[in-house]
């Protein structure tokens, strides 16, 4: 099997009781079977305190004020600190990491909504890249029956021409950003049409943005009107925090009074290199899965439009852009529902 992962994927180390943004309050944490039966079958002191809080019927932690019951004042898990960290649920364990599977390939980044992620990769020395490597193990063929290696090479491909794109500094990162936007809408065009083979051809070629802006996606150049017009649909999600939605609005209202702030986006380098990582974690972590729903365009569109909503919200409020980043990845990315928004959104420009 061939392994990816991201750049210091396996240095991630969680700051638990210093975390500002702790992943155990807010998300109802569910609970894996492995882990309910041996949380069943736990004798002695903590049996009573795991009784009380795990919901055996929900299969999740129970929740006191927004915060997972296990969470202690000190901001610690008393299940990890009394059980050990091997039993923690498979949830636990494994956030921020995150896992993509094709064939014989795993793919492994770290999700943006932890704060010590955002940080690593916003910090000056860190580029955005991953490490490949291989190893025995296999997977059952049948898993992946259906799996098209041909589009999948051409996905590829594509991705890797995106992040190539993604990394020339000698363009403003919104320039870059469109380039991307319509290599994704050319080949979403050909997947369509089924000229699978075309695919590969298309990557190959230069990405020019001399095409008729009445013949593309709105999304491609994400002019003031549509970038005004998409916060609706961050506006509609469901949110975990209310919050969250005033920011939003209150980013809306901003951009309403002051459209020359929005047209005068002009390139702040630090903020650009900053955003580029953002831009190719998105990438990478999203992208190649439109082998499972073809949904090409809009997979590279939740890159680049989250980059304008996340460049948006921090210059609206003032936040600073960690939280920024962190808060906007645990509100659209970390729901189902929401990241479907967002994708029938883009589904609708073509
Ligand atoms: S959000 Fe990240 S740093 Fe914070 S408690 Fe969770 S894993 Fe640790």
């Amino acid at each position: 099997m061939i392994v990816r992962k991201q750049k210091d994927f396996d240095n991630f180390k969680c700051i638990a009781d210093k975390c500002p943004k702790s992943c155990c309050i807010g998300w109802q944490i569910m609970i894996d079977e492995d882990s309910l039966k041996r949380y069943k079958e736990t004798k002695g002191d903590f049996r009573k305190r795991l009784e009380e809080g795990v919901d055996y019927k929900e299969s999740a932690f129970v929740q006191r004020n927004t915060r997972c019951s296990m969470l202690k004042e000190n901001g610690l898990c008393d299940l990890q600190s009394t059980l050990g960290e091997g039993n923690l649920c498979n949830t636990c364990r494994l956030y921020p990491r995150h896992t993509e599977e094709f064939l014989d390939l795993r793919e492994y980044s770290l999700s943006l909504s932890c704060p010590e992620v955002v940080r690593m990769i916003l910090s000056k020395d860190y580029e955005f890249g991953w490490d490949e490597s291989e190893n025995e193990e296999n997977d059952d063929p049948d898993e992946f029956e259906d799996f098209d290696l041909l589009i999948f090479d051409a996905l590829e491909y594509a991705r890797e021409k995106m992040i190539e794109i993604a990394s020339d500094r000698s363009l403003s990162l919104e320039t870059r950003m469109q380039k991307i936007a319509l290599l994704a809408y050319k080949l979403q065009a050909l997947y369509d049409e089924g000229d699978v083979l075309e695919m590969g051809d298309a990557v190959s070629e230069p990405v020019s943005l001399d095409e008729d802006p009445d013949e593309i996606a709105a999304g491609i150049l994400g002019g003031y009107e549509y970038c005004l017009k998409s916060l609706d649909v961050l506006i509609d999600m469901e949110s975990l925090e209310e919050s969250w939605t005033d920011s939003i609005k209150e980013t809306k209202a901003y951009y309403k009074k002051h459209p020359e702030v929005f047209n005068t986006r002009d390139a702040s380098k630090d903020l650009d290199f900053k955003l580029e990582k953002i831009l190719k974690s998105l990438l990478f972590t999203y992208f190649c899965g439109a082998i499972y729903d073809g949904q090409i365009y809009a997979r590279a569109m939740i890159a680049v439009q989250s980059v304008r909503f996340i460049e948006m919200i921090y210059k609206a409020t003032g936040a600073d852009l960690g939280s920024t980043i962190y808060l906007y990845s645990r509100e659209v990315e970390h729901s189902d529902d929401n990241v479907n928004r967002m994708i029938s959104f883009f589904e609708s420009e073509l």
